[in-house]
């Protein structure tokens, strides 16, 4: 087996690693180190969690080592999706590089440009940015970027999902030909690739397991229900989503909550706390200073249930989560194997529970898919369902299909409308571009779907009852 004394770093790096408490390195560390410190470009494909921003920030600090930055010519250029990530990549930077004399900037929105140009006119080894914030102090004619000799690309297919990748290629441009380039994403998406090819040369490709499964630590559960009423599906599925917290007892320690839109994790916040219970938001319209409170005080145990979305949420290494709850069944599949993995962390256990309604049966049978397994299918706690409508009596079959697997395949032309009252423009802590979680989808149309059934009214429902309304954002 390797040991981090056998690749090369600079012994400083390494008393920093051994600090740390780190004797081995992950594989995507094992594969990205050494062509990283012989000069050559990477293309790491790996997820978050599996130690690649050590994979980078090792490398980086061993060459950076001899040299000296110049006034407003950042050395090395770190780009990453959200001022959180960017935020973690510095911490990783404070700890391995602390035996160096090595100076670093950050460059997230929320922050003063004042204070971040007087890091900069002192000439910084390391800059590490968000593209929106490091493209602005440019144009401001603040920064050069002619002298990065390192340029590193974190999380490239979040940056393809939040409309980022027109950024990238400027200041991939904006930087020298020679520079060395370390490359990372989860997935390789053609427009990736087509990136990769263009800006990376003669890359070392290193790719670690993608993580298709959830940990093995990790109980599962899905909460499957058909609501009494289309319009009422939100706030039942609050009500659904406190009985599942209360039957957790003392199980419970600390939570995440994931939703699909900024404004469903407002509203769940919100409606958390007015039942009483320690809940806040995030996402990429709160303050900067408000995210970084909410994010400090549930890492040190002070908020005990953190309400966000997948861009706030993403990558964020928050150990001693005890359950995570998918208020929405996620959109994209991945997500799902991204968010329940913030619980179960380093073999310790954890429950990731997921409230589904029949509107996701694509998502679920996605997620399913990816998996290769089901969602085991669990009762809603203490029988915390009677708001809930009974089953359609008219339709035994399809719903008993829906329950066994987790939802039928449903036909493009079914696929359920989207919420329009509630869309709202998704995360994008920068400069959001394209909203991924609420972009229109395809096939999403007029469809009048059998769950707008009124109950009572058997099949002849008058139109006017199944016109859509906006829903009260707090119950
Ligand atoms: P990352 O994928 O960079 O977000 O890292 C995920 C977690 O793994 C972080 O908490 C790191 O501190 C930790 N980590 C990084 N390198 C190692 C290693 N060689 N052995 C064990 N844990 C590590």
């Amino acid at each position: 087996m390797t040991t981090f004394s056998e690749l090369n770093l600079d012994p400083r790096v390494l008393k920093a690693v051994e600090d740390a408490g780190y004797t081995t390195p992950t594989p995507i560390q094992e594969g990205a180190i050494p062509p990283a410190l012989q000069g050559q470009d990477v293309l790491g494909i790996a997820q978050t969690g599996t130690g690649k921003t050590a994979s980078f920030t090792l490398p980086m600090i061993t060459l950076l080592s001899k040299g000296r930055a110049r006034a407003r010519m950042p050395r090395s250029l770190v780009l990453a999706p959200t001022r959180e990530l960017a935020a973690q990549v510095a911490e990783n930077f404070d700890v391995y590089a602390k035996n160096t004399k090595l100076t670093k900037a950050l460059l997230i929105g929320g922050v003063s440009f004042k204070e971040q140009d007087l890091l900069i006119d002192r000439g910084v080894d390391v800059l590490i940015a968000t593209p929106g914030r490091l493209l602005d102090h440019f144009e401001r004619g603040k920064l050069l970027l002619t002298g990065v000799q390192i340029m590193v690309v974190d999380e490239a297919d979040r940056m393809l999902d939040m409309g980022f990748i027109p950024d990238i290629e400027r200041i991939f441009q904006l930087t020298p030909f020679t520079r060395q380039t370390l490359f990372f994403s989860a997935t390789m998406a053609p427009e990736i690739e087509r990136i990769t090819n263009t800006f990376l040369s003669a890359p070392a490709r290193v790719e670690v397991a993608r993580q298709a499964s959830a940990s093995e630590t990790i109980t599962q559960g899905l909460i499957y229900f058909r609501p009494s009423r289309k319009d009422r599906t939100a706030k039942e599925k609050r009500e659904m989503l406190r009985a599942l917290i209360e039957s957790e007892g003392d199980k419970l320690t600390n939570a995440i909550i994931f939703c699909n839109r900024k404004t469903e994790v407002d509203v769940v916040a919100k409606s958390l706390k007015k039942h009483g219970l320690d809940a806040a938001p995030i996402h990429g319209d709160l303050e900067q200073s408000q995210r970084t409170r909410t994010l400090d005080g549930f890492r040190d145990g002070t908020l005990k249930f953190l309400i966000a979305s997948d861009v706030a949420a993403r990558g964020l290494d928050i150990p001693n989560v005890s359950h995570v709850f998918n208020f929405d069944a996620p959109s994209h599949a991945e997500d799902y194997v991204h968010r329940i993995g913030r619980t179960g962390r380093a073999g310790r256990l954890g429950t990731a529970y997921t409230i589904a309604t029949p509107n996701d049966d694509k998502y679920l049978a996605a997620i399913e898919s990816l998996l290769k397994t089901e969602i085991p299918r669990i009762e809603a706690p203490g029988g915390a369902t009677p708001a809930l409508a009974p089953e359609a009596e008219d339709e035994p079959k399809r719903e008993a299909r829906s329950r066994s697997r987790g939802g039928r395949k449903r036909k493009d032309d079914e696929a359920p409308k989207p919420d329009l009252a509630e869309a709202a423009p998704q995360d994008a802590p920068d400069q959001p571009k394209e909203p991924r979680e609420d972009r229109p989808r395809r096939g999403r149309g007029n469809d009048r779907r059998d769950d707008n059934r009124v109950v009572g009214l058997g099949d002849h429902v008058p139109d006017f009852l199944l016109r859509d309304f906006k829903v009260p954002a707090n119950d």
